[in-house]
């Protein structure tokens, strides 16, 4: 896969983390006629793809063809792609020998998947999106304390209370962009006999991932977070409970033998990917994850020192702005990704968001960004605005959108 493209070999190329998303550079129309420079600070919504990996993708088109099935050579193209984009995620994320990767439309399928497979009670924190907090049926919901010290008491107590199969936590909030202790936490549930699974859709895009050191036992995340062209998402992680789960997707690829009352299932991943797979996307969740990995490769820290000179200069920039307050869920959380929400003192962010984007060409996100317990816990107001950046952002991108809000503030949107 890396390398290589509608069977002819691509020499890698080496990719500039500050000037490398499919958006760079594009303009926006905006009211009073004219354009300008689209500045995109809504990336933990999606965002944009890698050029280089569009560009990868993007010439594997023409070979489209039916995988693991058809015997031509498209179609044991297609079938090499996903196997090998399988062995490039399990090594980037860091699985473990036995660990599986399957395949999932984005974060969000990839939990319901778990939560179809596992055998127990699951526990969770009031900090979740809802994509960690709905699919859980069994679920028991620990809220959370104003510091990160004082809700893992609580989840000990919790797990202390009542035995659960399963903790589920999200390696970074996609409100706050505080960044969980993940280590401690599969300490805390492995100690009760639980294991550990983490929703990593904000946490990919900013940081290498060891799933295996991190002692967690699952990983879910998105392509589509990551700086793939609109891709897939995967679940990793333990093999035993998915081996014997009802197939999530029943169909065609999950069965070795069908006959009139007897079916026999794969073991997983296949037992779960019934049907086509989303090849490109697949594809391009594997190149995007290399092409994070090549970055750290070519240039070690400069990604992590950018993003976090971008977010310190965000918060520090949204400090100095009368009338807006960021909110935090945790005091002694040590480390942040890319994202800064804040809250106004009077008006509606929805109108100041709207005005953000046609008056300036600014792009950022309005709501409760499907975090509603989080947020309704941590704000005053009913609505927060967030800004969120990564590989790609600049701080003329942070200027212009710190600029734009004290003046929409100021005059009322
Ligand atoms: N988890 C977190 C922390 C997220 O931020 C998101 C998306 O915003 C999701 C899960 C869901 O991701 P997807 O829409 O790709 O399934």
């Amino acid at each position: 896969l890396a390398g290589r493209s509608a069977g002819r070999p691509v020499a890698p190329t080496r990719v500039d983390p500050l000037a490398a998303l499919v958006d760079a550079g594009l303009e926006v129309p905006v009211l009073g006629g004219g354009q300008v420079r689209h500045a995109n600070l809504d990336l933990a919504a999606s965002a944009p793809a890698l050029a280089d990996v569009a560009a990868r993708v993007e010439a594997l088109g023409p070979w489209y063809s039916s995988v693991h099935r058809g015997t031509g050579y498209p179609s044991e193209l297609a079938t090499e792609l996903v196997e090998e984009a399988r062995r490039t995620v399990a090594a980037r994320l860091g699985a473990r020998d036995d660990d599986v990767v399957v395949f999932t439309r984005n974060t969000t399928d990839a939990l319901n998947l778990l939560a179809s497979a596992v055998p127990g009670d699951v526990v969770v924190l009031d900090i979740e999106h809802h994509a960690n907090l709905l699919p859980w049926r069994q679920r028991r919901l620990v809220v959370g304390a104003p510091t990160i010290a004082e809700t893992l008491e609580a989840l000990d107590r919790e797990l202390g209370s009542r035995a659960a199969a399963l903790v589920s936590v999200t390696g970074a909030s996609n409100v706050t962009g505080e960044v969980l202790p993940i280590d401690r936490i599969a300490e805390l549930a492995h100690a009760h006999g639980a294991r550990l699974a983490v929703d990593a859709a904000q946490l990919v895009p900013h940081r290498a991932i060891d799933l295996a050191a991190s002692g967690a036992d699952y990983l879910a995340c998105s392509g589509h977070k990551a700086y793939a062209p609109y891709g897939a998402g995967v679940l990793v992680g333990r093999r035993d409970w998915l081996d014997v789960a009802p197939a999530y997707l029943a169909g065609g690829g999950a069965v070795s033998h069908v006959a009139a009352g007897a079916v026999a299932w794969h073991p997983s991943p296949d037992r779960h990917e019934a049907g086509t797979p989303n090849v490109l996307g697949i594809a391009a969740l594997a190149l995007a994850l290399d092409a994070l990995a090549e970055i750290e490769a070519s240039a070690p820290g400069v990604r992590d020192a950018h993003e976090a000179a971008l977010t310190a200069r965000l918060a520090d920039g949204i400090a100095e702005v009368a009338g807006v307050r960021a909110v935090r869920g945790f005091a002694d959380a040590a480390e942040h990704v890319g994202i800064v929400t804040v809250e106004l003192e009077r008006g509606s962010v929805g109108l100041v968001a709207a005005a953000l984007a046609a008056e300036h060409g600014i792009s950022v996100r309005a709501g409760r960004f499907c975090a509603h317990p989080f947020f309704d816990r941590i704000a005053t107001r009913a609505n927060g605005l967030r800004a969120s950046i990564g590989v790609g952002s600049s701080s003329g991108d942070v200027d212009r959108f710190v600029d734009a809000l004290a003046r929409i503030v100021a005059e009322g949107p």
